[in-house]
């Protein structure tokens, strides 16, 4: 039997790792469009200073696959302990929010509390994202921080989103936020307390460790983008640029937005092309920048929800370790989400950089830009799913609509899941486990 994989992140080279001890697969083809297997884990390198796209780092409440990344990694990763900051009118606010407000100025505290203890929302049902943030939050930490901050990294209100991302959040416990706005600092999800992230390599070196545990049935074929995919009898047909594939299974990771485009299907239903169009995600780019002086301190992440300021987080690189840092400098990596044709879209990378640096100037990371020793910026299509409130009925059909045609929908953009590292694996571990069901029951 043979397995094509449509696409060669994460997920794929997951899905092939927990695939290939299958006694009845004989081969799996992964089709990867770029020069490079990675997709959003791959690591980039400027002047000796390795960044990832929008910093990645490993944690779990998933012990089996964060016990299997951290396997994977052995020698070559490290134990840190969370330290971001949300940048409130230049000051520094621990992350999460709620757990820190006696940062705030006295006003915003006050805000922040009555409206939390005096709550008119609470007994009601949040059917979206922003009434979520107010029933579980109230209206102050709501305006002051969730609700501008989430504006800014979605690009979408959040009254029309829904609640699948938020609503597993934990409400605050009353005498939490009294104590945080009495100033005592609480932590707060703490499964992300402490992480661990390679001593060198970046995100990648994940990458390149499961490509080492793959065994000879399992063939990589970089620079092939999938331009068509077609049943033929009970198998199916694959395209690429260079060549074409024949399978006997079909697992996709590529966007599942161009899949339904370039499914060759006669009797494929006319809303499915429509819904796929209607799937919402948003594009990201990233800027690392070198600067002469280092304002950011001991902390890694700092979010800021000012509109003035172009990027919703900076990472300090540094605080990675030795093998990201440059003597005498500090590097920064902004993130900036945008939607494709919106302004940042059609902005140049030079203004967006430009409008990085002005950021950075604002928030008190530099005093100018001579202050900027050198700085590069990417572009990604696919970074975030965006769960409108549609986003469910959309994937449930286009998820019927595949699974009743054979191909089996995996990972991020695959399956069109906001999810993470390990929810990536564990949905592989998952399909590899229902494929050789399916296999064995065959028989
Ligand atoms: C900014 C940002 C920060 C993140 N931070 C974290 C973090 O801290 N911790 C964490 O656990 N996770 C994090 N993630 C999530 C993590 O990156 C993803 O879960 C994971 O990389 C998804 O892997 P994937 O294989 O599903 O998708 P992708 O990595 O998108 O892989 C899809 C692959 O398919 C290829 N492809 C697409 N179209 C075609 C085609 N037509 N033909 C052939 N190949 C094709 C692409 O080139 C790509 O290689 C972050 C993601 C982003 C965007």
């Amino acid at each position: 039997m043979k397995v094509v994989i449509l696409g060669g992140g994460l997920s794929a080279l997951s899905a092939a790792y927990f695939l290939q001890d299958c006694p009845d697969i004989e081969h799996i083809d992964i089709l990867e469009k770029e020069a490079a297997v990675g997709g959003l884990c791959r690591t980039y390198e400027k002047n000796g200073i390795e960044y990832d796209v929008g910093p990645h780092i490993i944690f779990s409440k998933d012990k089996e696959v964060l016990d299997l990344m951290n396997g994977l990694l052995g020698e070559n990763n490290e134990k840190h302990r969370r330290s971001n900051r949300i940048l409130h009118k230049k000051r520094f606010v621990q992350y999460p929010f709620e757990n820190d407000l006696s940062k705030l100025p006295q006003e915003d505290i006050d805000y922040c509390v009555n409206a939390f203890l005096h709550n008119p929302y609470e007994g009601y049902e949040a059917e979206n994202m922003l009434q979520f943030f107010l029933k579980t939050f109230g209206e102050g930490i709501t305006n002051t921080y969730l609700r501008p901050y989430n504006e800014k990294i979605w690009k979408f209100d959040p009254s029309f989103m829904d609640t699948q991302m938020v609503n597993r959040i934990p409400k605050p416990p009353k005498e939490d936020i009294l104590r945080s706005a009495a100033g005592e600092t609480v932590d707060g999800y703490t499964h992300q307390l402490y992480f661990t992230y390679p001593k060198k390599g970046g995100t990648e070196a994940l990458i390149k460790a499961f490509v080492k545990k793959l065994n000879d049935k399992v063939e990589i074929h970089l620079n092939n983008e999938v331009l068509s995919v077609r049943r033929a009898g009970d198998r199916f047909e694959v395209m690429t640029s260079e060549t074409e594939y024949r399978a006997d299974k079909v697992i996709s990771t590529m966007p599942v937005n161009e899949l339904c485009h370039i499914y060759e299907d006669e009797n494929k239903p006319q809303d499915i092309l429509l819904t796929a169009d209607n799937l919402r995600y948003n594009s990201i780019a990233i800027c690392i920048v070198n600067v002469k002086k280092d304002y950011a301190g001991d902390n890694y992440a700092f979010m800021t929800a000012d509109k003035n300021v172009k990027f919703h987080r900076i990472s300090k690189l540094d605080f990675m370790g030795e093998n990201y840092h440059i003597d005498g400098t500090a590097t920064y990596m902004a993130e900036i989400t945008y939607r494709q044709n919106d302004l940042n879209d059609k902005a140049s990378d030079e203004d967006l950089i430009a409008g990085v640096i002005d950021g950075l100037e604002r928030i008190g990371f530099i005093d100018s830009k001579d202050d900027v020793n050198f700085a590069e910026l990417r572009r990604f299509k696919y970074a975030y799913v965006i769960y409108d409130l549609e986003h469910r009925k959309n994937m449930d059909l286009i998820k019927e609509y595949f699974s009743s045609r054979g191909i089996y929908l995996n990972g991020r953009f695959g399956s069109f899941e906001y999810l993470n590292m390990d929810a990536v694996i564990r949905q592989s571990k998952n399909l590899a486990d229902e494929i050789k069901g399916k296999i064995k029951s065959s028989k």
